[in-house]
């Protein structure tokens, strides 16, 4: 089932995700139409967030994406094509040193990218959806897309790790979208 994706200025994606407990099946009806609704708009990556749930849970697919990438599985390297979609239940990032500055969208910014510095190589411990550890490595389109959606997670978005330089020529775009949303909420959920 297609969900909508909410765009900037609601409030529940400023808002910090709850730990999902233990594993049902609304959260895996949840994560599948995550999926079905990331890949339907030609996504990467959809944070629970971006669907109304505040929840540490979010799916990433970059099957066909031009961008290299490279994922490890535990000590193996992962085929991208059969690893993906992937879904992460309660993730922990840690970054490696490095950084790289590449363009980034978000599905929350229809039509809006720039560019983001962020960390090469990144390492993720999250629990799968069948409630396996995930210990994840990669580099490239994926690192980026996984920091991207754990920002999320946290209620931080692409726009808050941006330059001025690079804010800049959004920054109009952006109020117009928050207030176009705003418009749409009742009264009582404005900020
Ligand atoms: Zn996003």
């Amino acid at each position: 089932m297609l969900l909508p994706i909410l765009p900037y200025g609601h409030p529940v994606l400023r808002t910090k995700g709850a730990k999902v407990g233990a594993l049902n099946d609304d959260l895996r009806q949840l994560a599948r139409n995550m999926i079905e609704t990331m890949n339907a708009a030609r996504g990467v990556g959809l944070a629970a967030q971006q669907v109304g749930r505040a929840l540490q849970l979010t799916v990433v697919d970059v099957r066909g994406a031009e961008r290299p990438s490279q994922l490890f599985l535990g000590a193996r390297e992962a085929d991208i094509e059969t690893a993906m979609p992937l879904v992460l239940i309660n993730p922990q990032i840690r970054l490696d040193e490095a950084r790289e500055e590449g363009e980034e969208g978000c599905l929350s910014f229809p039509g809006l990218c720039a560019p983001v510095m962020r960390a090469t190589t990144v390492h993720v411990t999250a629990t799968g959806l069948r409630g396996g550890k995930l210990q994840i490595t990669a580099t490239g389109l994926v690192a980026r897309v996984l920091q991207h959606e754990i920002d999320h997670l946290n209620g931080v978005l692409f726009i808050d790790r941006m330059t001025p330089e690079a804010l800049k020529p959004l920054e109009a775009a952006i109020r117009k979208l928050e207030r176009a949303t705003l418009a749409t909420l009742p009264r009582s959920r404005r900020k």
